[in-house]
């Protein structure tokens, strides 16, 4: 492990304070209370000074592959990726390294090549990592999210399965979610390689796992083999999508302009509007009505606009489009959100989709102009942190 020792020379002089420190508080034997203030600190979020420690007890005990795998992933939340790839791949160098330890390494790799953006080189590591199948289930959880976030599907189904295996409770009903979901995934793939019959197998294996999610409705509605399930499908999808409805419904339209069922879509996009009493769908559902049936969409705003901004605003568009100003912009008349904000990590994307492509996260975006007013309720359905 010498190796890791010079690395901790790039350090610089902080290092060797901290070390000095270290090794008297350890002669003291207040180790586990260093160690209690640190998960402290960590819990706040206090990465700087945590950072700053853990490289003090690196350079203390440069043979505990534990600590600098820790502070490879500190590395990476606080944005220095150059020092946590290296970190890894000095840790992964090592000959002595246990077996979950090696996993460890590789999955931190792949999450530190996932946050740079370079899926493949990720995929690669996590696989590895897969291949060596953990036996702890927080690296089991860990590997499953990352090839998850990846698009990694099929390794991300296995993980996820063989993690519902090693836990209970709230978290096996999490993994089986998440098996649903990378299962919906692999449809998706197969979808794309014209591929029809498999594709529903796993679209219908995927909802049967996670009949909550609108990402495996909706790629149920891609791959239905009947109109009726579809149409199902869709409603459920966009139903699920929340304040991204007008996506999902928009894509929906243009399923059922090839497939003549327009007017059975738009009958569901009334029921949907009738079984929703959340501002936000109201707003997102009426939108994408009063095309096609104005009075309803109307109706469906007024119902709302004592407790929506939105809905008020969709009124007042609609006033002055029927005034048929010459020279009103169309752009002032688009309904529906122009942009979502990601309730886990805060990016701001322009399209709606079921899981943020900055962070993972899935079902965790909501509408750029209001987020506040649902970030608790949100927050509180979003499933463990990364
Ligand atoms: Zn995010």
């Amino acid at each position: 492990m010498w190796v890791i020792g010079l690395v901790l020379l790039a350090f610089g002089g902080g290092v060797w304070l901290g070390a000095s420190r270290w090794r008297r508080l350890a002669t003291e034997g207040s180790r586990d209370a260093v160690g209690l203030r640190l998960l402290h600190e960590l819990a706040e979020g206090d990465y700087e000074h945590v950072a700053a420690e853990l490289e003090a007890i690196c350079e203390a005990e440069p043979h505990e592959p534990a600590v600098f795998l820790a502070l490879a992933a500190i590395d990476r939340h606080r944005g220095r990726l150059s020092r946590a790839k290296a970190l890894h791949r000095v840790v992964l160098a090592s000959s002595e390294l246990e077996h979950d330890e090696r996993v460890a390494g590789l999955v931190g790799l792949g999450r530190d090549l996932l946050t740079e953006g370079n899926v493949p080189a990720a995929a690669g590591a996590l696989n590895r990592a897969n291949s060596l199948a953990p036996s702890s289930p927080a690296t089991l959880e860990s590997l499953a999210r990352a090839l998850d976030r990846a698009g990694a599907w099929e390794p991300s189904a296995t993980a996820w399965e063989r993690l519902e295996r090693h836990v209970s409770g709230r978290r096996a009903r999490a993994a089986r979610v998440g098996r649903g979901r990378a299962l919906a995934g692999q449809a998706l793939d197969a979808l794309r390689l014209g591929e029809t019959e498999k594709a529903r197998k796993l679209a219908a294996r995927g909802l049967e796992l996670a009949p909550d999610s609108g990402f495996a409705w909706l790629v149920e509605a891609r791959a239905a083999a009947s109109a009726h399930d579809a149409l199902v499908a869709w409603q459920r999808a966009w139903e699920l999508a929340g304040v991204g409805a007008g996506t999902i419904v928009a894509e929906g339209m243009q399923w059922a302009r090839e497939n003549d069922r327009v007017a059975a879509l738009v009958a569901r996009l009334r029921g949907s509007l009738r079984g929703t009493a959340h501002p936000a769908s109201v707003v997102a559902l009426a939108s994408e009505l009063y095309d096609h049936d104005s009075e309803a969409a109307v109706s469906a705003w007024q119902r709302v606009a004592d407790h929506s901004s939105e809905a008020q605003l969709a009124l007042l568009r609609t006033a002055v489009a029927g005034l048929d100003l010459p020279g009103v912009e169309p752009a002032l008349l688009e309904p529906g959100p122009s942009a979502f904000v990601c309730l886990a990590c805060a990016a701001t994307v322009d399209e709606f989709a079921f899981r943020c492509s900055h962070c993972g996260r899935w079902d965790s975006l909501c509408d750029a102009r209001a987020p506040r007013r649902r970030t608790r309720q949100r927050l509180d359905d979003l499933p463990a942190a990364d």
